[in-house]
């Protein structure tokens, strides 16, 4: 019996409108593979013997957008649904480690498989012909294996990311890698040398939200570290503290693995003691980390800077690995938080509770129970004082800087210092959060 895909009303009609006009179409690579999963996937691409314009002239009546003529990819709006439709196509060499330099369509489905990076991407399907699979996809997927397309040495060779996207797909998918695809990611890691960066930002960034981070940064710490040299001397270092089972590395993985899975969460985990071995003394108490913080901010900067992150995860990396270390006394108190969410604002104060909270979870057994749950109770705190929607920042204080300079008081850095002080008696409860009572202390303090 032949295995069938539930495919959406829009996928169907592409794929008939094709064939209908003689030409043979298919889903192919990460969807079929998640579609086999039982997962829904995420989008749907299919291949196809037509031509690009060949495919446009089929959908006339769908809005098409040229995605990559040149590559054959056209994208057919069809109910709001886009379908990236591929001509089948045999890649050339990738010189600019970008794309390939120049790709030649074919009429041959076996080819177009024959491209594609791992057995589990290299299926195609057609609800009245099944799975298409002729490298062994099927069996590698129940297997949970990822496994390249012919010879991985070659094909490393042909494109380098292909070894961090076998890592990133080990990650999410929880596939271990085939022993001949694992010593050739090994011997070959020097090729993501000339990968540009922003293709390895984007795999890095999908193999650290896997579930599976911890163990892939673990056994293949080698290719990290060619990406993200700044982070060797984190492996294997002894910090030599009671308050610490593990070596810098191994701490790193687990806060990794404990945090939740988003991109700047893992990246910040992943890069929060970097800074440590650059900082390591030693006395008859043990080994200390003093101002630690401060170059893993730098290192965290430079990594991601050299990775071509986005700003916004450059910024705020850097902030939570900058505050990592800040210290909750106990018992935990609410005026305290409070200060920090002004300073920080809820979103960054809530990842900074995450990242502590997953750093003292890799920390030694003695304190990290009752660590955690001080997280724990911080964390419940910071909802509730979101829940109650006090004024906890400038924006919700009930006088702007306009006011300020009605009353007087000289534009520039006077305006931010006073509505800050202003700030901190409201949160502090020494001032309601009222015009009149906040411009009669303005006037009263700083005038
Ligand atoms: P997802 O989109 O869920 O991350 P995916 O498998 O769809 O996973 P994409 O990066 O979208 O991954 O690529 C689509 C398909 O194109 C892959 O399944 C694979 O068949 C092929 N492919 C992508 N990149 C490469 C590459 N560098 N070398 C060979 N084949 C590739
Ligand atoms: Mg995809």
């Amino acid at each position: 019996m032949l295995v069938q895909i539930q495919l959406p009303p829009q996928v169907e009609y592409a794929l008939k409108k094709l064939q209908d006009a003689g030409f043979s179409a298919y889903i192919v690579g990460g969807c079929v593979r998640d579609a086999l999963r039982g997962e829904t996937p995420h989008d749907w691409d299919m291949t196809t013997s037509a031509l690009p314009q060949q495919t446009k002239a089929c959908f006339a009546d769908e809005p098409v957008i040229e995605t990559g003529l040149q590559h054959g990819t056209v994208t057919v709006l069809r109910d709001h649904m886009p379908l990236e439709i591929t001509t089948y196509r045999i890649d050339g060499a990738y010189t600019d480690n970008r794309r390939p330099d120049s790709v030649t369509f074919t009429r041959n489905l076996r080819d177009d498989l024959s491209r594609r990076d791992f057995t589990v991407n290299a299926m195609a399907y057609h609800p009245s012909e099944g799975i298409i699979d002729l490298f062994g996809g099927q069996q590698d997927l129940q297997n949970k294996r990822i496994a390249c397309v012919g010879t991985p040495s070659e094909r490393f060779s042909e494109d380098g990311l292909r070894i961090l996207r076998a890592l990133r797909f080990s990650s999410v998918l929880d596939f271990t890698i085939a022993p001949e695809t694992a010593a050739a990611i090994h011997a070959q890691k020097d090729l993501l040398l000339g990968i540009s960066a922003e293709r390895i930002f984007a795999e890095l960034t999908k193999l650290l939200c896997g579930v599976d981070a911890e163990r892939i940064l673990r056994e293949y710490a080698d290719v990290l570290f060619t990406i993200l040299p700044d982070l060797q001397p984190m492996y294997g270092f002894d910090q030599q503290n009671p308050h610490h089972c593990y070596d810098v590395y191994e701490h790193t993985l687990h806060a990794v693995s404990a945090i939740p899975p988003e991109p700047i969460l893992r990246y910040a985990a992943l890069l929060h003691d970097s800074g440590k071995p650059a900082v390591f003394t030693k006395d008859e108490r043990g080994g200390h980390f003093y101002a630690h913080a401060e170059i893993s901010t730098e290192i965290a900067r430079n990594s991601l800077h050299r990775l071509k992150s986005d700003r916004k995860t450059l910024d705020t990396v850097c902030r939570l690995v900058q505050h990592h270390d800040m210290v909750f006394p106990t018992p935990v108190s609410e005026k305290r938080l409070k200060r920090l969410v002004s300073k920080l604002g809820f979103e960054d104060t809530k990842s900074l509770l995450l990242l502590h909270r997953a750093d003292v979870s890799a920390q030694a057994e003695c304190h990290r129970a009752e660590r955690v749950a001080q997280s724990d109770e911080l964390l419940a705190m910071l909802d509730a004082l979101a829940a109650a929607d006090e004024c906890l920042t400038l924006k919700k204080l009930a006088i702007s800087g306009n006011d300020l300079i009605a009353l007087g008081i000289p534009k520039g850095k006077e305006i931010g210092n006073t509505l800050n002080a202003l700030l901190e008696q409201v949160i502090d409860g020494r001032l309601p959060n009222e015009k009149c009572a906040l411009l009669a202390a303005a006037k009263a303090q700083f005038c």
